[in-house]
C-alpha cells in the first residue's frame, strides 16, 4: 500500500508555501519522502519556512519569486536546470483574495487577482511541463481551486473567475499533456483556517454562517488537504486526470 503513495526521490515545487495551505502541503509531501521547494514573494519568509522544514529532517530548498512574473519564473527554472533540480510535482497554490462589490472594482485589482490566482498557474505549469515532457518520466500538476471553482459569492468576482478558470486550466493541461503521462488535477478546498480568512474567522456572523451551512459544522484545517494532495502527487492517481476534488466537509453536496 505505502509504495502507491511514496514520494521518495521526487521533487515537488509548491507555490505560495511559506504559510497556510501551501506550507501544510509542503510539509505533507516532504513527510512522504519528497524534496520540496517552497516559494513566496518574500525571501525572509522562504528562508524561515525552509529552515523549519529542514529542522524536522525534511529535504527542502527555497525559491523566492512572484509567480505572476513570467521572466522571473523562466529564470528560476533555468537556474533549477543548472542546479540539476528536476520538478516532478508542481502544486500551483499561490493565491490572494480581494473583496469589493463588482461595480466598484477597478481593472487593476481584477487583473492582479487573475494574474496571481490563474495566470501564474499557466506560467509555472508551462515551464514545469516543458521539462516533464522532455525528460519523458511524466509528472504531476495540482492546481488549487476553491468552492468558487463551482459556485459564486458576492464581492469576490475576480477570485471566483480565477478559480473557475483553475478548474478548466487543469482540464486543458490534461487534454494536452496526458499523452506524456502528466496528470493535472485540481483540489477545491472549503473554508480553511488560514491567514487569508482571518477577517472572516473574526467576523462572528460569517463564522456562524460557516458553522451552520457546512454539514461538517466547522472550518477546515490546512493539514486536512494533505491526503488528497499526496494521492494526486503519487502513482496512486496515475490514471486520474483533469478532475477536481473538493475537500470541503461536504459543503458543495448539500442545499
Ligand atoms: P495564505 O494567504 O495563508 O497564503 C498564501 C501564500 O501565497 C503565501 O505563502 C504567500 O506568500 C503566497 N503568495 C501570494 N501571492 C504570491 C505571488 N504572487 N507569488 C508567490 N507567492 C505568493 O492563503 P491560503 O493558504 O489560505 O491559500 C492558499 C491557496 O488556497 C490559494 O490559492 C487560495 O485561493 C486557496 N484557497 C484557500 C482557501 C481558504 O479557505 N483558506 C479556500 C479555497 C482555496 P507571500 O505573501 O509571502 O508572497
Amino acid at each position: 500500500m505505502s509504495a502507491l503513495f511514496d514520494l521518495s526521490g521526487r521533487t515537488a515545487l509548491i507555490t505560495g508555501s511559506v504559510r497556510g495551505i501551501g506550507y501544510a502541503l509542503a510539509e505533507g509531501l516532504a513527510a512522504e519522502g519528497a524534496t520540496v521547494i517552497v516559494n513566496s514573494r518574500q525571501q525572509a519568509a522562504v528562508d524561515e519556512a525552509v529552515a523549519k522544514l529542514q529542522a524536522k529532517g525534511y529535504q527542502a530548498r527555497g525559491l523566492a519569486l512572484d509567480v505572476s512574473d513570467e521572466a522571473a519564473v523562466i529564470a528560476a527554472f533555468e537556474q533549477l536546470d543548472q542546479d540539476g533540480v528536476e520538478v516532478d510535482i508542481l502544486i500551483n497554490n499561490a493565491g490572494i483574495q480581494f473583496r469589493k462589490p463588482m461595480v466598484e472594482l477597478e481593472l487593476k485589482d481584477w487583473q492582479r487577482v487573475i494574474d496571481t490566482n490563474l495566470t501564474s498557474a499557466f506560467i509555472v505549469g508551462k515551464e514545469a511541463a516543458k521539462r516533464m515532457i522532455a525528460r519523458g518520466r511524466g509528472g504531476k500538476i495540482i492546481n488549487i481551486g476553491s468552492l468558487t471553482s463551482e459556485a459564486a459569492r458576492p464581492t469576490i468576482a475576480p477570485y471566483t473567475a480565477a478559480k473557475g478558470g483553475i478548474k478548466m486550466l487543469s482540464r486543458a493541461m490534461a487534454a494536452e499533456w496526458a499523452q506524456f503521462n502528466i496528470q493535472a488535477n485540481s483540489i477545491g478546498p472549503g473554508y480553511i483556517l488560514t491567514d487569508m480568512n482571518e477577517a472572516l474567522v473574526n467576523n462572528p456572523e460569517f463564522d456562524a454562517w460557516v458553522k451552520s451551512s457546512n454539514p461538517a459544522k466547522r472550518w477546515g484545517r490546512p493539514e486536512e488537504l494533505i491526503g488528497t494532495a499526496v494521492y494526486l502527487a503519487s502513482s496512486a492517481s496515475n490514471y486520474v486526470n483533469g478532475q477536481i476534488v473538493y475537500v470541503d466537509g461536504g459543503w458543495l453536496s448539500v442545499l
